[in-house]
């Protein structure tokens, strides 16, 4: 099985050299010279959906359908009621979670900073608890991997009996079985992330110019009146922006909190809440690295988006898009047998 388009089949050994010069992948090279031409002129994905920076999630949805992905962004009237009620159960169970540890505060915010502000509140709170040896939730972590700021918050990190510090990444599933092959790459992809990101923090590699350059923040703006009173409340004195970014960077700095050190998943039934399976992940930085440089290729404009592999092709089935995919229609015939291969 192969995904070239009918009219490359011409260039198949034995059949008359075409006009045409075709490639190895069967694309028309003068074509190519177009769309890469159109690509360098165009506006990138991230400058296309106006993101100054990516969530951990946009990765780890690219590690199932990339073609999906930017579906879910550029058609939300299309995607499946379902959907909106599971991620919802799921919200609440993390959210009953979080309540064990802490309990949830409403702070007003009047500007951008104002906003990234309590999220580097929540950060410096969990160093702090860190260091004294005590669970944390909901973790954010930030970091800039090849030029894109990306941003994710961790579901759990606390010290095992050993003394190791362990990442628990909490997943909610509909079915009270382990998920499929699939599902655990696009899962092990997050919280290699995680770590990745998370390491790097307490190493000492965040920098203040990476929240000004790439967030466009003003480190000068005053800080609004409920921010700073929330701060003062858990610990900190700060007036403008930048006085936080200097406290997270002199905490990280100087935390003696280690690298993560024990990766899990915990698979939770949502309706019964009942703990389906735990999975241990051994960490693998090549692979990390090899599937982030892919996924930012695209948000970098660097390529079009890819839809799934032919062996993956039941996930289609299950799309709320696969009736307007570009990607499936393009491969119709392939695909449209995987899928109705699945449903026999
Ligand atoms: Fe991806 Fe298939 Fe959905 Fe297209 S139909 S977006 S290829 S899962």
């Amino acid at each position: 099985l192969n995904f070239l388009p009918a009219h490359s089949r011409e260039s198949q050994p034995g059949s008359r050299p075409s006009p045409w010069h075709l490639d190895s992948q069967g694309a028309h090279v003068e074509e190519r010279r177009r769309v890469t031409a159109k690509r360098k002129r165009a506006k990138t994905p991230l400058e296309d959906f106006h993101l100054r920076y990516l969530w951990v999630t946009d990765l780890s949805a690219q590690a199932w359908c990339e073609q999906q992905m930017v579906y879910h962004r550029e058609r939300p009237d299309l995607q499946l009621p379902e959907r909106e009620v599971l991620l919802n159960t799921g919200k609440s169970i993390h959210l009953v979670r979080e309540l064990q540890d802490h309990d949830l505060v409403d702070v007003r915010t009047t500007s951008q900073e104002d906003r990234w502000a309590i999220k580097l509140l929540n950060l410096l709170q969990a160093i702090a608890d860190l260091r004294e040896g005590r669970r944390v939730r909901e973790c954010p972590v930030f970091g800039v991997l090849e030029g894109v700021f990306v941003l994710g918050i961790v579901d759990q990190l606390n010290y095992t009996a050993n003394g190791e510090l362990q990442l628990n990444e909490l997943k909610t599933r509909k079915k009270p079985c382990l998920p499929f092959p699939a599902q655990k790459k696009r899962d092990r992809f997050q919280i290699f992330l995680y770590k990745y990101l998370f390491d790097a923090m307490v190493q000492g590699c965040l920098t203040q110019d990476n929240f000004v350059h790439h967030l466009h923040l003003e480190p000068k703006q005053p800080l609004g009146l409920q921010i700073q009173e929330h701060a003062q409340k858990v610990g900190f004195m700060v007036h403008c922006f930048q006085d936080l970014l200097e406290l997270m960077v002199l905490n990280l700095t100087h935390s003696d909190i280690p690298a993560i050190g024990h990766l899990q998943i915990e698979y939770v039934h949502q309706q019964t809440n009942a703990l389906i399976g735990t999975e241990v992940i051994t960490y693998d930085h090549d692979e990390l690295m090899a599937m982030t440089h892919d996924f930012l290729e695209y948000w970098k404009g660097q390529r079009d988006p890819k839809g799934v592999d032919i062996e993956d092709t039941w996930k289609c089935c299950y799309c709320a898009f696969k009736d307007i995919c570009n990607w499936r229609q393009q491969r119709a015939g392939s695909l449209t047998k995987k899928c109705s291969e699945k449903k026999t």
